[in-house]
C-alpha cells in the first residue's frame, strides 16, 4: 500500500501509550516518516501551584516511558514546553510536516485549542485528523430519538448498550504495529521536572506509578479481583476497586481493553464494573454538550441556592478536621494520597454542600487541585450529583448522614484508624461518633475531644433541616423568577 503523506507528525496528549493507540497506528499507516512529539502545555501547567504536582509527576513518568519506547523502535519523541498551539505550528514548520493526527478531546479549553491548531495547520495547507481514543462513545454517537443528547443515565445507558452491540470496537491492541516508517531525526533531550518548574521528588509515594507498563500491570491485577467488584466496591478499607482512573485520565491503558475486560464474562462484578465505564462515557456527552456546566449546576434552578460559604468550615472539611470522622478520613486519604475511593468522595462532598452550606464549586475546584485523577468531565458530573444540581442527581432531599455512611461502609473504623490516628484507640462503639465518649472513655481511648481530635463543626440533624429549607428557598425563588420573566 503506498502512504498519502510524505512527513507527519503524532502529537500525544492524554493518550500516553503506544498500544491500542489511535493515532499512532493511523500516522504509522498513512504517513512515509512518522514524527511523534508531546508538549508540557503552558496554559494548563501555569495553574499548579504546587510544586510537587502529583499530575505533573505522573505525566512526566509516562513521557519518558512512552518516549524510552518509540526510541527502542528506532522513532523519537520531540518533548517541548511551551503554549501547545505554538510549539505544535513550530515542530510542524520544522519538520515539514504534511499531515498531523492526535486524539480528540471533549473539554471545553481542549477544543478551542485543537481548532485553533486545526485552524493554523490547515491555512498552510496541512491536513490534519483528530481521532476518537479516549472514550468508547464520543459526541453525537449516543442520542435520543428525538436526537437530542440524554441527560439521564439509565436511558443513555440503554442506547449505549444498543449502539455497542451494534458496532465492532476494534482491538487494535492485538494488531501487530509496523514501526518501520517511525522517523528519527536526531536525538532530541527530555526536559527535567526542574525545566518544567517543578520539585524533582514528590512528597512519599505516588499512590500509582506512572507509564503504560505500570498501567497493564494494574489492569492484570484487577482483572484478578473483578468478579469480586459488586459486592466489595463500596467498602474503602478492602481497596477492592480497579484504582485505574489516573491511568484513564492519561491515556496509559486503552478504554477498549477495559471494555474488553468488562464485556469478557457477565458475572455482576463484570456488569457493574462496565456500568462505570459508562457513566464515565456520560459525563463526557454531558460536558460536551452543555458545557456550560463548568460554572452553572445542570439543573439552572439550582443557580438560586444561597449557600453561606463558611470559610472556617471549609478550612475544617479540607484538612480533615471536621470532627466527622469518616470525612475526616477521606479528605486526608485525598491530601495524603491524590486519590480518594468513590463511596467517600460521594460522602465528603455531599456532606461539604448540605451539611457546611459550602457552594459545590468550591469542593469541586479542591478536588480538582488535590486528584491525581482528576478529570473535568466526571469531578463535574460527581460533585453535581452530589449536590443535587446535576443531571440525574441524588435528588435534594436525600442526604447522607454521615455517621451512618461510616457504620455501613467502615463498620469496624478499619479505613478511619487508618488516616485519623488520633482515634486508633477509641473502639467500634465510638468511632463514628466520638464526640459521644464522656471524659473518662476519652482519656481511656486517648483522645481528648476538643483536644486531640475536634468536636463536630456543626451538628448533622440540624444542618439537614436548614438545607432542605435552603433548596426549598431555590426553587421558590426560581418559580417566582420565572413568573416574572414571564411578564
Ligand atoms: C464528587 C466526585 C468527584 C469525582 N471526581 C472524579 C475525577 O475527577 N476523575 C475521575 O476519574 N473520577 C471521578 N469521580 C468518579 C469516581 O469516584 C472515580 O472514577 C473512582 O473512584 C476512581 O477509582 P477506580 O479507578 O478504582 O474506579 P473503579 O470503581 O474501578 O471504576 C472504573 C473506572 O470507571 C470510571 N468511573 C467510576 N465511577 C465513575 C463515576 N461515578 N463517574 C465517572 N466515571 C466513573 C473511572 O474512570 C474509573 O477509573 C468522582 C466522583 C465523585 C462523587
Amino acid at each position: 500500500m503506498v502512504n498519502k503523506y510524505k512527513n507527519v507528525l503524532v502529537w500525544f496528549r492524554r493518550d500516553l501509550r503506544v498500544r491500542d493507540n489511535r493515532a499512532l497506528l493511523q500516522a504509522l499507516k498513512e504517513g512515509d516518516r512518522v514524527f511523534c512529539c508531546f508538549v508540557f502545555d503552558t496554559n494548563i501547567i501555569k495553574y499548579l501551584s504546587d510544586p510537587r504536582d502529583r499530575r505533573i509527576h505522573y505525566i512526566w513518568g509516562s513521557v519518558a516511558e512512552l518516549k524510552s519506547r518509540i526510541c527502542s523502535h528506532g522513532g523519537e519523541l520531540y518533548v517541548t514546553h511551551g503554549k501547545a498551539e505554538q510549539e505544535i505550528l513550530n515542530l510542524s514548520l520544522k519538520l515539514d510536516i504534511d499531515a498531523l493526527f492526535f486524539a480528540e478531546d471533549y473539554e471545553p479549553y481542549a477544543i478551542k485549542r485543537d481548532d485553533m491548531v486545526t485552524q493554523s495547520l490547515t491555512k498552510l495547507g496541512k491536513k490534519v485528523f483528530r481521532l476518537k481514543d479516549q472514550v468508547i462513545m464520543a459526541k453525537d454517537e449516543v442520542m435520543s430519538p428525538k436526537g437530542t443528547p440524554y441527560s439521564v443515565y439509565t436511558p443513555y445507558k440503554n442506547a449505549w448498550l444498543k449502539k455497542v452491540a451494534s458496532k465492532v470496537i476494534p482491538d487494535t491492541g492485538k494488531e501487530k504495529i509496523d514501526w518501520k516508517n517511525l522517523a528519527f531525526d536526531g536525538k532530541s533531550a527530555m526536559p527535567t521536572l526542574p525545566d518544567l518548574g517543578f520539585a524533582e521528588f514528590l512528597n512519599g509515594k505516588p499512590a500509582v506509578q506512572p507509564g503504560e507498563s505500570s498501567a497493564q500491570s494494574d489492569l492484570l491485577h484487577f482483572s484478578t479481583k473483578i468478579d469480586q467488584y459488586e459486592e466489595t466496591r463500596n467498602y474503602p478499607f478492602l481497596d477492592n476497586t480497579s484504582r485505574l482512573s489516573v491511568h484513564l485520565r492519561f491515556g496509559t491503558v486503552s478504554i477498549r481493553d477495559l471494555f474488553r475486560l468488562a464485556t469478557s464474562k457477565s458475572t455482576l462484578g463484570h456488569k457493574a464494573w462496565l456500568n462505570e465505564l459508562i457513566w464515565r462515557d456520560f459525563y463526557f456527552s454531558i460536558l460536551f454538550h452543555f458545557p456550560y456546566v463548568t460554572d452553572r449546576s445542570f439543573k439552572i434552578i439550582y443557580d438560586q441556592l444561597e449557600f453561606t460559604n463558611n470559610q472556617t468550615y471549609f478550612d475544617a472539611w479540607c484538612t480533615g478536621k471536621t470532627g466527622y470522622p469518616i470525612v475526616d478520613a477521606g479528605m486526608r486519604q485525598l491530601n495524603e494520597t491524590g486519590y480518594m475511593h468513590n463511596r467517600l468522595r460521594m460522602v465528603t462532598a455531599s456532606f461539604l454542600v448540605k451539611d457546611l452550606q459550602v457552594d459545590w464549586r468550591w469542593g469541586e475546584q479542591y478536588f480538582a487541585d488535590k486528584l491525581t485523577d482528576f478529570d473535568l468531565s466526571a469531578n463535574n458530573g460527581g460533585w453535581q450529583w452530589a449536590a443535587s444540581t446535576g443531571c440525574d442527581a441524588q435528588p435534594y432531599f436525600r442526604i447522607f448522614n454521615p455517621s451512618l455512611q461510616s457504620k455501613r461502609f467502615d463498620g469496624e473504623g478499619t479505613f478511619i484508624k487508618k488516616y485519623v490516628t488520633e482515634l486508633s484507640k477509641v473502639p467500634m462503639k465510638f468511632i463514628h461518633s466520638p464526640w459521644l465518649m464522656d471524659l473518662q472513655n476519652q482519656k481511656q481511648y486517648s483522645c481528648l475531644i476538643g483536644t486531640d481530635y475536634p468536636y463536630p463543626v456543626v451538628d448533622h440533624s440540624e444542618m439537614r433541616d436548614s438545607s432542605l429549607l435552603m433548596y426549598k428557598q431555590a426553587r421558590e425563588k426560581e418559580v417566582i423568577n420565572r413568573g416574572t420573566r414571564k411578564r
